[in-house]
């Protein structure tokens, strides 16, 4: 596969078109992770990365689902062994989801006790209002040599950022980050080895569409101007930040 760019978060299988969004990918040379939200999705998800070189599928329960969805627990346990993706998987304590908080901790704890007894599993995290509680079963279920999380759109406080960093996590940044002096902040805090691109797409919006599958120009461009890189050479680290990860 020869990689231009990296989109480490993208459910492509949420789009109206899923074989044409994995298409787009393959096109486009974006080394992909196509994240899913339940384990029901997995398999037709295989099938349309089976005829990419450049998008990976990862297993999901996503926390959003966590309440009508945890019934498939054993599916997810049954299909684990046969990827070394998960996500979309986490937590997410926000006003809208507060009260399946007990069940999605559940859920996610499970699944971190599953990856660690496989090992060398990479996690695609939600962490919405929820980053010391992710960061907290992370730290007593996931020991960094049983697997690698990857903190997708990380939203939480300074002294988060560094407690995850300290536990070797890595960062997916998508380009709404920027919009606010808040999310710079915490990119330019991010070591830059840790760093990643990712869409969230369709979920993200670019110019009131929803945004292209591995479209992180946009993302790839802010990130640039914060490090005070040119695009080719951020374009480089974010390709070494990816091979480093999946060595
Ligand atoms: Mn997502």
């Amino acid at each position: 596969m020869h990689a231009r760019y990296v989109d480490f978060h993208c459910h492509l299988d949420l789009y109206p078109d899923p074989e044409g969004a994995y298409r787009r990918c393959q096109a486009d040379q974006v080394a992909t992770l196509a994240v899913t939200t339940t384990p029901k999705a997995f398999r037709q998800n295989q099938i349309f990365g089976s005829k990419t070189d450049c998008v990976r599928v990862a297993l999901g329960l996503h926390p959003h689902l966590a309440e009508e969805r945890w019934t498939e627990l054993p599916l997810f346990e049954g299909l684990l062994k046969e990827t070394r993706y998960v996500g979309e998987v986490g937590l997410d304590a926000g006003p809208r989801f507060y009260k399946s908080l007990p069940r999605q901790t559940d859920v996610f704890r499970r699944i971190l006790v599953l990856c660690a007894q496989q090992g060398g599993k990479i996690l695609s995290i939600h962490s919405v209002r929820a980053a010391s509680r992710v960061l907290d079963s992370l730290e007593e279920l996931l020991p960094p040599n049983r697997g690698t999380a990857v903190l997708h759109w990380f939203s939480g406080s300074q002294s988060e950022l560094r407690r995850a960093t300290n536990l070797g996590c890595y960062f997916s940044v998508n380009q709404s980050m920027f919009e606010k002096d808040r999310g710079q902040a915490l990119i330019k805090a991010i070591p830059p080895e840790r760093l990643l691109t990712e869409t969230d797409g369709p979920f993200l919006e670019d110019n009131g569409r929803p945004i292209e599958p591995g479209n992180v120009r946009g993302a790839v461009g802010a990130l640039g101007q914060l490090l005070g890189l040119p695009h080719a050479q951020t374009q480089n680290l974010l390709l070494s930040n990816l091979t480093r990860l999946l060595e």
